[in-house]
């Protein structure tokens, strides 16, 4: 009531399966990029995407209690290995007695650095050319290779129920984050906020390019990145375009 900040909001749903925004901080009192975080609802089970670091962590928390209790929480998915996804990882393991954390193999013996004190986290290492995990309605999460996009070993999540790809950094875009859910109205405009963080961070066109085909067969009705905005309708092929067409990295050799 009356909050500003903060109100997760859900994105998808069916009598079996939510797909949930969980809200957005205050940008004056969270330090750091604005990110989003998700949670996939299915049965009594519950996935977060990319949980997000130590400083967000009473805030997103909060937000997952409104919708399951921290048992029923079975996956902590970080699409790599990025401080702002994964520096919270030790409060959710404890807070969530059930979770695995579900993550790049190539990244486990760095995040094994991490301050976990007694509760060693229990890993679903995702294989390198792609995974999954069928849910308790029997609808598959995917576990997409989205590899040097930006870090070595990444990946995005395809829900195959609501059709949403949870898409990492790729699409991020910083805007102002209020009540709702931000969602791109204006391509072009929008396309401003992403370009130069797409051009410095991602490795290669040929690493967009692999990962284009790969998502090529999928069909998306949402793409939700963990910055900014999310894709929606006529912006998700617009979206998917732009990249194609975009120089990054490497090939872009904007330093
Ligand atoms: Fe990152």
């Amino acid at each position: 009531m009356g909050h500003e900040f903060g109100e997760p909001e859900v994105l998808w749903r069916d009598s079996q399966h939510q797909f949930i925004w969980l809200g957005s901080g205050d940008p004056a009192q969270e330090d750091g990029i604005p990110s989003n975080q998700y949670m996939i609802v299915d049965g009594d089970e519950a996935y977060i995407l990319d949980p997000g670091g130590y400083h967000i962590f009473d805030r997103v928390v909060k937000n997952v209690d409104r919708y399951v209790k921290p048992e029923q929480v079975k996956g902590l998915f970080l699409s790599h290995q990025d401080p702002d996804i994964s520096a919270g990882i030790a409060g959710w393991l404890q807070h969530m007695p059930n979770a695995q954390v579900i993550v790049s193999g190539l990244w486990l013996r760095f995040l094994l650095h991490m301050p976990f004190g007694k509760r060693m986290p229990d890993v679903h290492m995702l294989r390198d050319n792609g995974d999954e995990i069928r849910l308790q309605s029997g609808s598959l999460l995917k576990f997409i290779p989205a590899h040097f996009l930006h870090s070595p070993a990444n990946f995005h999540v395809y829900d195959c129920r609501s059709k949403i790809l949870f898409s990492g950094d790729l699409g991020a875009g910083i805007v102002r984050v209020g009540k709702h859910a931000p969602v791109v109205e204006n391509f072009e405009e929008h396309a401003v906020f992403m370009e130069g963080f797409h051009r410095r961070y991602m490795a290669s066109n040929q690493a967009v390019k692999q990962y284009l085909d790969r998502i090529s067969e999928l069909d998306i009705e949402l793409i939700c990145p963990q910055h900014g905005a999310i894709f929606k309708q006529d912006t998700v092929p617009r979206f998917i375009d732009w990249l194609s067409r975009i120089d990054v990295g490497v090939d872009a050799r904007t330093w």
